[in-house]
């Protein structure tokens, strides 16, 4: 075998090659073991290779891989719209196919203002979104995207859509109440809105957990509903990127149940195909559909949206959420994994916050609790954690961003099939990796 390659991605890959997966584990060439603590970036939700699904995948193979939506309908893409609607919250009831995320936050917004047409409000076109935040890399969902690295080499070509700051509230030293953190940090929308004009704002986007930029950020309980007064305040369309956050990593299908919101159209990816096909949804409020069919159609569509194949395995997938009760077990072990990680806060003094909900859960590193002040960057901590981790057999995703600052933060985030001994496994590993880190560094370790 031969190391050349033809292929790209953002750099030089010097991975291993991949040989198999097997539940939470994937297995390299060599036969080394890795423990996926991140599903990939946080696809993998009912594991690897599943064997109850690859039958079934394999049986919709065995009929037909392709049959083009404008020539068939197909019943994976119709049964797998019927049981996305019936695990979303009531008032979502319309269900378009796409291939990945990025492409979900695109047909999101392309759907916002179509509607807006229907309703003769030409004028509305702003899509406000929070800084930081990723929605993903195609040109559209670079503009919504607050995350200035992978936006700057593009600057000038985007139309630079409204940010606001995300409700970073660890970061904050007021002596505001959590809830009063929650309303001030909503009130930062209707500002802006105001700023901008009603009469041309759109659409909001929001991840209800952060993801890739901010690690798994929840908000105070009182922003998620504030939110949603204000987007109803003004005709503003509340879009719910849960791409990362949808079927079921957070413990909730849809992270919006954990506050009671339903949106207007919420985008979903990565864990609706779990890594077995690529595939997202668009699921949105059917009164704003229904003028769009009217009116004649969404124009809109990729050659493989809906496809029977990606959609059987969506299917499987689903149906092995249910069977196995994993929505219920990323809660219950989402509960453990977060007790595990604020444990670490007492050996490691420079882990400065722990957060999460469900299994979307992460730790950043600061250099001082008090201040909140991130580490020195040349310590490359992002990368030299996940390095030290990925030679020991544990896989986790990391990124440098905060607020205005940089700061590391790891995300750890298992498949939803995690048993408390894999938990553990999971732990020592972490552990291990964290003290070779303290150790290179000359970073404080506690008992
Ligand atoms: N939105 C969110 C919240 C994401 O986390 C991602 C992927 N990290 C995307 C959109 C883009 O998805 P994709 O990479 O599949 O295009």
């Amino acid at each position: 075998m031969s190391d050349d390659t033809y292929l790209f991605y953002q750099s030089r890959n010097p991975r291993p090659f991949l040989d198999h997966g097997d539940g939470i584990y994937l297995i390299d060439e060599t036969g080394k073991r890795y423990i996926d603590g991140s599903s990939g970036a946080m696809v993998s939700n009912i594991g690897h290779s599943n064997p109850r699904v690859l039958a079934k995948i394999k049986a919709q193979m065995d009929k037909a891989t392709f049959g083009y939506r404008l020539h068939f309908r197909t019943h994976p893409s119709e049964d797998l719209a019927a049981k996305t609607v019936a695990m979303t919250p009531e008032g979502l009831d319309r269900v378009f196919f796409v291939s990945g995320g990025s492409e979900a936050v695109e047909s999101a917004v392309k759907l916002a203002r179509q509607y807006a047409l229907t309703q003769g409000q030409e004028t509305r076109y702003k899509v406000i979104s929070r800084f930081p935040s990723y929605h993903g890399c195609t040109f559209g969902a670079l503009d919504l995207t607050g995350y200035d690295p992978l936006r700057e080499p593009f600057a000038p070509m985007l139309e630079g859509m409204p940010k606001i700051d995300a409700p970073a509230t660890y970061l904050d030293r007021d002596n505001l109440s959590e809830e009063d953190r929650g309303l001030k940090y909503a009130n930062l929308l209707r500002d802006k809105i105001l700023e901008e004009g009603a009469e041309n704002v759109l659409a909001f986007v929001m991840e209800p957990v952060g993801g890739a930029s901010t690690g798994a950020l929840v908000a105070p309980d009182s922003y998620y509903g504030r939110i949603r007064e204000i987007c109803d305040e003004f005709g503003v369309l509340l879009i719910y990127d849960e791409v990362m956050t949808g079927a079921g990593r957070t413990g909730k299908f849809l992270a919006a149940e954990h506050w009671g919101i339903t949106p207007d159209i919420v985008a979903m990816s990565k864990g609706f195909g779990a890594g077995y096909a690529p595939l997202g949804a668009v699921v949105a409020q059917a009164r704003l559909v229904e003028p769009v069919l009217d009116a004649g159609g969404f124009l809109h569509g990729f050659t493989y949206a809906g496809n029977p194949l990606a959609c059987s395995a969506g299917l499987a997938v689903l149906e092995e959420m249910e069977d196995q009760g994993l929505i219920d077990n990323a809660a219950r072990m989402g509960e453990v994994l977060m007790g595990e990680l604020r444990a670490l806060m007492e050996r490691y003094p420079f882990i400065g916050d722990v957060r999460g909900k469900g299994l979307l859960t992460a730790f950043e590193f600061v250099a001082d609790r008090n201040t909140m002040e991130p580490l020195d960057p040349s310590l490359n901590a992002y990368d030299r954690l996940v390095e030290l981790a990925y030679e020991r057999g544990l896989i986790i995703y990391s990124r440098r961003t905060r607020g205005g600052t940089a700061g590391d933060h790891f995300l750890i985030a298992p498949p939803l099939i995690i048993t408390p001994d894999q938990i553990a496994e999971m732990m020592v590993i972490l552990r291990d990796a964290l003290d070779a880190f303290a150790l290179e560094t000359g970073l404080p370790v506690g008992k």
